[in-house]
Order: C-alpha cells, then structure tokens, then sequence
C-alpha cells in the first residue's frame, strides 16, 4: 500500500499522542511526538540556567540550539518510544509539571520552531510517519494526505493528565493542571508563529465522550479512507491526467 503522512494536532492533553502511536505501531509507521521536541529544549534550558524565573535569555537560547540534539528511541518494554536529550533519555523529565509550565513560552520563539520544523520535515521526508503536535497539518506537512484535529473540554483533559501523573506516581494537584492546561491553549492559540488551529482541510474529532478503543478504531478507519484517495488520485497521475510542462 502506498505510503501516506498523517498529522494529528489539538490541544494538550486530548490523547493526540496515544492514539497516534498506537496507529503507527499498528500498521509500522514511524511515529514522532513533536511536543516532545519542545519539552526537550525546555527542559535543556532549565537545567541550564537560561531561565531566570519566568524570563527566558533568549540570545543565550539562540546561540546554544545546535548544542540541543533530540532523537527518539524505541522503549522495548513499552513497545513506544523515548525522547533522548544529548544522549540521555529525559521520557520522564520531559513530562513533569515544571517542563509543562515553561514549555509555551519556548515554543513561541520562532528561531526554536524553525529549527524544529526542519528537523520534522526532514524526518518525515519518506512518508509512512504519524506525527502529532500543534502545527502539523498547517506547517509542517501543509501537503499530509490525512489531518485530524483533536478537542476535549479542559476539564476532561486536566482530569487525563491528573490520571496519568498520578498513575506514574508523581505529584500532581487537580487544580494546578487545569490551570496549566488553559493557560497553554491560550498561549498556543495567540502566538504570532504558527498559532495553533485546525486546517482547512482536517478533520475534526472532539473526543470528550469517546472511548480510547473508540477513537483508536475510527483513526483506523480514517486512515483507511485516506490510503485508498492517496492509491486513487496516483492512480489518476496518467500521462493524460498529467499537466504537461
Ligand atoms: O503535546 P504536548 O502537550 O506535549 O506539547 C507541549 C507544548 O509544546 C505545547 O503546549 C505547545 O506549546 C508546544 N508545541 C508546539 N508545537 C508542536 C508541538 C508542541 O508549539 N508541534
């Protein structure tokens, strides 16, 4: 079957990750949690002193991103992959409350984006990838043959991330991440690089009251749909169909 991209932004939290990695593994793609890549710069600049308090040197940040090296490893034992931070494997890190509430203010500069939408593009330059972000179907692969955007209300995505944490046995007050979890929708929906909203041409999914099992088997069927527009439109690239030059 021909390869295709598939993008899957919305906000944080809605379960744009799980389903989008169990899809891939699923029918072997690769899979690429964008979010990550921005932890990963945030949490380099913590441990770097490049925040001092809430205020980000950004000149330091700018000089310092082709020291930031970001890959992903496959997790044999979750059968998922790990994000590694210069070497070391940062997956936890990554996730706690501190990345979660430095990582939007990161993600609006726009020399972070440039250089991680180059290294994205250039990662799914082969098709066959499933990413997941904010800005996928609108900026990094405009062209993705399947585009799904995710919603939930907060309540019911704070109440996920709480469920998450918790179960990972780390600290976490209900309140606290429903508060982060507004504040970096607003954030992500007003920046002025590649703000966060649905492509034109994405479909919508609010999965508010939707199973995981649910949501994964209609990705699933999506995903079927779109293969078979992408065999049927190269179907269509006969030298007739074809623009001459
Ligand atoms: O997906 P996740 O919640 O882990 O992403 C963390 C943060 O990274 C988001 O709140 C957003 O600010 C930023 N992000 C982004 N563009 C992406 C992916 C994530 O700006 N493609």
């Amino acid at each position: 079957m021909k390869k295709i991209t598939i993008a899957i932004d919305g906000f944080s939290s809605c379960g744009k990750s799980t389903m989008a990695k169990d899809l891939a593994r699923e029918i072997g793609y690769i899979y690429i949690d964008s979010g990550a890549m921005y932890r990963a710069v945030t949490l380099y600049a913590l441990e770097n002193g490049i925040f001092q308090g809430e205020d980000i040197d950004t000149e330091r940040l700018r000089q310092e991103m082709d020291r930031i090296g970001i890959s992903f490893r496959l997790n044999p034992e979750t059968g998922r992959p790990d994000t590694y931070l210069n070497g070391k494997n940062v997956e936890r890190e990554i996730r706690s409350m501190e990345v979660s509430s430095h990582v939007s203010p990161i993600a609006t500069l726009d020399f972070v984006r440039h250089a991680l939408v180059a290294q994205q593009q250039a990662m799914g330059k082969d098709k066959g990838i499933v990413m997941d972000g904010r800005d996928i179907g609108t900026t990094v692969f405009p062209d993705a043959e399947l585009k799904v955007f995710v919603t939930a209300s907060p309540e019911i995505r704070a109440q996920r991330r709480f469920d998450e944490l918790k179960a990972k046995g780390q600290e976490a007050s209900f309140d606290e991440i429903l508060e982060n979890v507004k504040q970096r929708d607003y954030i992500d929906q007003h920046r002025a690089t590649s703000p966060l909203r649905k492509a034109d041409d994405a479909l919508l999914l609010d999965n508010s009251h939707l199973t995981i099992d649910q949501q994964k088997e209609w990705l699933k069927e999506q995903y079927l749909r779109a293969c078979r527009e992408a065999e049927e439109k190269g179907n269509d690239a006969t030298p007739e169909n074809t623009p001459a030059l």
